[in-house]
């Protein structure tokens, strides 16, 4: 089956009991137990809940892996991944990561005794490089966040497991209807499914997949003694928005296309960052481990006096931290998602005060076309 079939079919999509077209929503914290020599499949809805079951089995299935997570947010996923680790261990990760998982690494982590290198992983000799004898984890975003920098996701999972090292991929940018990182090598995927995945901008969550059933008992351990996990309601919103997520990201992503080409045309624009044009760095590789190149692309206009003129000339884009929703958001890295970096480390990662991160939602794309057209007039009177 394909994924447009296996996101609709692949796993329970009924309830079992009534045949009901959705899960239904087990808004319950405990389940009565008629004999206490024969527990029943639940008991505490910490440990599990049939609403979450359904959620976290599909998320498992579209990612080709065997055991799936739901949790409260994109970082409690990451943060409970993180749990895997012990003080002394090592981690690479990629340098351009989410902001929010650069300071959980270097704020709290750190705290607790896990090292972290951050490494420009689309040059695997930097990150056989960075290898020490207590390395123990890869932490890999592929296209990068918001630079869109393409990591090689076979060949950096090979060189991981020759080293014993577990790799863990942040899929969020792309989800499993574009990138399958299980299937490349990887040993655990994590997600915001804040983003694409919920795809509606009304729900906070994270999930996680992995195929190894050892690293599944470890993550099922912290999930339930942690405790971060996702609400009934919300896990029956992230299934809501998954059936449509392959119609969303087709569309979504064809206009994300049609926009970059436009961009990188127009005179005020110094820089297009997408890896569907032809002349990104990673577009090749992108087009060989993925099958898109999604719906979020950045650029950037040079400067912060050009980026606060077109940001107050937009009409139609939420101006708004987010991505991966019905409706087009556009972001400003600088101040939103990377606010947390120190300065001189954003503006080496290419996150510079002149950058902007769209995020094509399901709009015509005449309409946002026209609108752009009109904030970047209005952004080009500007002195600078
Ligand atoms: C948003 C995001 C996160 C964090 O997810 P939350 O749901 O906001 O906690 C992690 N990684 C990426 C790539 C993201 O875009």
């Amino acid at each position: 089956m394909n994924f447009a079939t296996r996101v609709l079919h692949g796993t329970s999509s009924t309830d079992p009991v009534t045949g009901a077209s959705s899960i239904p929503i087990y808004q319950a914290s405990t389940f009565h137990q008629a004999d206490l020599n024969q527990p029943g499949e639940y008991d505490y809805a910490r440990s599990g809940n049939p609403t979450r079951r359904a959620l976290e089995e599909l998320i498992a299935h579209l990612e080709g892996g065997t055991r799936g997570f739901a949790f409260a947010s994109g970082m409690a996923a990451i943060s409970s991944v993180f749990l895997l680790f012990s003080s002394g261990d090592h981690l690479i990760v990629s340098e351009d990561v989410y902001g929010g998982t650069y300071r959980v690494l270097t704020e709290i982590l750190a705290r607790l005794g896990v090292q972290v290198t951050f490494v420009d992983t689309t040059d695997p000799e930097a990150v056989r490089a960075a290898i020490r004898p207590n390395t123990r984890g890869l932490y890999l975003e592929t296209p990068s966040n918001p630079t869109l920098k393409v990591s090689d996701l076979a060949l950096l999972s090979r060189l991981a497991k020759e080293r014993g090292l577990l790799t863990i991929v942040d899929n969020t940018f792309l989800t499993p209807y574009y990138q399958r990182p299980l299937e490349l090598g990887a040993d655990i995927v994590v997600h915001s499914a804040t983003k694409f995945i919920g795809g509606h901008s009304d729900v906070v969550a994270g999930l996680v997949v992995t195929g190894d059933e050892r690293i599944g008992k470890q993550l099922y351990a912290i999930q339930n003694g942690f405790g971060s996990i996702l609400g009934v309601q919300d896990c029956w919103l992230v299934m809501r928005g998954l059936k449509t997520l392959k119609a969303r990201l087709d569309v979504s992503s064809q206009s994300a296309a049609v926009i970059a080409r436009w961009l990188a045309r127009h005179p005020l624009v110094e820089r297009v960052y997408y890896p569907g044009l032809p002349e990104h760095q990673g577009h090749a590789l992108q087009a060989r481990q993925a099958s898109g190149f999604g719906a979020v692309l950045s650029f950037d206009l040079g400067c912060r006096e050009r980026v606060k003129a077109l940001l107050e000339a937009v009409r139609l884009p939420l101006v708004a931290v987010s991505l991966g929703a019905v409706e087009t958001i556009l972001s400003y890295p600088a101040q939103m998602s990377h606010a947390s970096m120190p300065p001189a480390e954003r503006c080496r990662r290419g996150i510079t005060d002149g950058l902007l991160r769209l995020s094509v939602g399901l709009e015509d794309v005449d309409d946002l076309l026209a609108d752009l057209e009109q904030a970047l007039a209005a952004a080009s009177g500007v002195k600078v």
